[in-house]
């Protein structure tokens, strides 16, 4: 179970770096601790709707499916 967790948390980290245009998830994770708001994506399957949430945010509302499925990258990284 926790295998698949976290396989799907790598891949959405990966996506967001990919939107956002960092060039690896290290620099995503550092401007995300630096600028106080974190980068962040929808976890439904399928959405991949990205924003800026607050750093440990873990069920935000996602603009593209109406869910509270946004989950910030410091979340997803573990750091927070
Ligand atoms: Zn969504």
């Amino acid at each position: 179970m926790s295998n698949i967790a976290l396989s799907q948390k790598a891949q959405k980290l990966m996506t967001l770096c990919d939107q956002r245009g960092f060039q690896d998830l290290d620099d995503l994770l550092l401007a995300a601790l630096l600028n106080g708001a974190s980068p962040a994506i929808c976890m439904t399957e399928g959405c991949n709707h990205t924003a800026d949430m607050e750093p440990d945010q873990d069920q935000g509302f996602c603009e593209a499916c109406g869910g509270q499925t946004v989950v910030s990258a410091l979340v997803l990284a573990g750091l927070i």
